[in-house]
């Protein structure tokens, strides 16, 4: 466990000690509160995020009466853990069988890296596994699928130049006749010039629905973490496309760009806000590598010390 943290606070470390620099003096003045605002900016955090931390901290320095900058420090932890806390939950399997996972993600963002790690992880709980290759516009894709199908020694339903809907279709009921324990299901994450991504998206997900009524039971989004606010534009694009059940938070090893995460986490407290009917939309895991165990679950209080360490 204390590896992947000494990589997530290395990939932090440049915004980290920006953030940290910000307490080093003797006194709470505006001073200190508008270098912690450039520091959170800087770090990715974003306008919105950034103010309600800086409210929040404000308030909890009056509450405890504090006058140490240090102690100052410690009280953002707390109010950064406390956004980020809903954003913790762990990936249930096992409700369905199979429980039907569709992962989507521009390309680049790590989907079909995560995709292999998520096999992993699987695997490893003893979870049996099949792989739909639904991105059949790009050879490269599906074979790069295959490679992680091969090391994980799962099964894989690919085809050349398929539709992609039909893939997933095929991959589902093979799922289920085979009894797997869960079909992860990689898209597109872009495509040829005339066609419309979501609209495709859209489609692998209603064709899924037909082969099984009750899934997909996860529709993941996986972005990368170190494109700062680009993600958060991602992520409420592919939300409003396909109501997304959670994400996958990748590169975040070699990143200055985290704070990231406590503007998803607005977002997400938001989007519960307005639509309390919707399913929320956590953290499930966060990349801190490109080998197959560089995987992790999400920690808000983990990722608070990481980011002011
Ligand atoms: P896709 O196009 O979204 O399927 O992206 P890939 O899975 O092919 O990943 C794109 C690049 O990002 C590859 O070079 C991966 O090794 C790398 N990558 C993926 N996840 C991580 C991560 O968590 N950390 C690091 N450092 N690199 C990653």
């Amino acid at each position: 466990r204390k590896g992947w943290l000494d990589k997530l606070k290395a990939g932090l470390r440049k915004t980290g000690s920006s953030i940290a620099t910000v307490f080093t003096g003797t006194q709470i003045d505006d001073a200190l509160y508008e270098e912690l605002e450039a520091a959170l900016l800087m770090a990715d955090t974003g306008v919105k995020a950034t103010q309600h931390l800086l409210d929040d901290l404000r308030r909890r320095v009056k509450e405890t009466k504090t006058t140490d900058p240090a102690a100052v420090k410690g009280l953002l932890a707390d109010a950064i853990a406390e956004l980020l806390a809903p954003l913790e939950k762990p990936l249930v399997i096992g409700q369905h069988k199979p429980t039907v996972i569709m992962v989507a993600g521009v390309n680049g963002a790590g989907k079909t890296t995560s995709i292999g790690k998520l096999t992993r992880h699987l695997s490893a709980e003893g979870a049996s596994v099949l792989l739909a290759a639904a991105d059949t516009f790009r050879a490269a894709a599906r074979e790069q699928l295959g490679v992680w199908a091969d090391r994980n020694t799962v099964e894989i339903v690919s085809q050349e130049g398929g539709d992609p809907a039909a893939v997933s279709f095929d991959a589902v009921t093979a799922g289920r006749a085979r009894g797997k324990d869960v079909v992860l299901v990689d898209t597109a994450g872009r495509l040829p010039t005339q066609l419309h991504l979501m609209e495709e998206l859209r489609k692998i997900k209603r064709v899924v629905t037909k082969a099984d009524a009750t899934a997909p039971h996860e529709v993941l989004l996986v972005i990368d973490g170190n494109t700062g606010q680009n993600a958060l534009a991602q992520v409420r694009a592919f939300d409003d496309a396909l109501q997304l059940t959670g994400l996958i938070v990748t590169k975040l090893d070699g990143t200055a760009k985290g704070g990231v995460l406590a503007a998803i986490a607005l977002w997400a407290r938001e989007r519960t806000q307005i639509h309390p009917d919707l399913r929320p939309v956590p953290v499930y895991f966060i990349g801190v590598g490109e080998k197959l165990e560089d995987l992790e679950t999400f920690s808000a209080r983990e990722f608070a010390q990481a980011l002011l360490a």
